[in-house]
């Protein structure tokens, strides 16, 4: 599934190619996806706007029209984008084709059908939609400090891990980053977060912000053609510490990794290196 780093990779690809392009016509070959794409509202939103650039907020790409609205997509489980030459036959499960007036067509494939593709009206210009609205900060930004994860940690049990990995705490932490990055902070994925000092939470914004980074610059060297390999959990996959290490060697002390569920997801730790 496409967690935060392999999002942004592709955000940046798709913003190094569409802005500047108009889109000329949508064909919509399947409109189920997670939900339904209404393409009558679709094709009013976008037929004849240019794409001004591409952003992410959380795990979605918003695409900005020069109209006040914007496209707001969503990779699901299988999510991939394409460009390729309008004449190029349609893939089987390319569901969505934008025509652009550069003879080129910007596909939207998705076998799994879970992504999101919808048009929404910005309540500002560059604003964030209504859907999106609820989100917490990004992690790499600067509204993500120590003190915000202190104030917002502050009385509560729930386990450090399920915390970072809340959406209205701060979005895109998924759960093999959580995990990584508690090990690289030596924090237990167990501990209640309202009891970890501030001290160690600024290690663990660090080292969040710093396994995020790492991951990003990862996905951006493996992709050339916008695609994220199906059922692929990321690209950072081979530089895990701990995360589906179960019972081998602490990479720190050697210990035997231990492996819990929370919140129905596996959770790796170090017993040893994290308290
Ligand atoms: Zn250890």
């Amino acid at each position: 599934m496409p967690e935060l780093p392999e999002v942004e990779t592709v955000c940046r690809a798709l913003n190094n190619s569409l802005p500047g392009k108009t889109i000329v016509d949508v064909t919509v070959e399947n409109p189920q996806l997670r939900n339904l794409i209404d393409s009558d509202y679709l094709k009013e939103c976008c037929i004849n706007t240019k794409i001004i650039s591409l952003r992410r907020r959380a795990k979605y790409i918003i695409a900005d029209l020069d109209n006040g609205k914007a496209l707001l997509l969503h990779l699901g489980m299988t999510g991939k984008f394409r460009i390729c030459s309008e004449t190029e036959a349609v893939k089987k499960h390319e569901h969505v084709l934008f025509q652009l007036d550069t003879n080129e067509s910007w596909r939207y494939e998705d076998p799994r059908r879970f992504g999101i593709l919808k048009a929404v009206t910005l309540p500002v210009e560059g604003g964030i939609p209504e859907d999106l609205e609820h989100f917490g900060p990004e992690p790499l930004e600067d509204e993500f400090t120590p003190q915000y994860l202190k104030k917002f940690a502050q009385n509560k049990t729930k386990p450090i891990k399920n915390l970072i990995m809340d959406n209205t705490c701060v979005v895109g932490v998924g759960n093999i980053y959580a995990s990584e990055s508690l090990f690289r902070a030596g924090i237990s994925p167990l501990k209640p977060a309202g009891k970890i000092s501030l001290k160690k939470l600024t290690v663990l914004v660090e080292k969040i912000q710093e396994v995020l980074e790492e991951a990003i610059k990862a996905g951006g060297t493996t992709i050339s053609d916008f695609s994220t390999p199906d059922g692929n959990e990321g690209y950072f996959f081979r530089e895990l510490a701990v995360y589906g290490r179960h019972n081998e060697g602490c990479l720190t002390c050697g210990s035997p990794i231990s492996k819990v569920v929370m919140a129905g997801r596996s959770t790796f730790y170090c017993k040893k290196c994290q308290r």
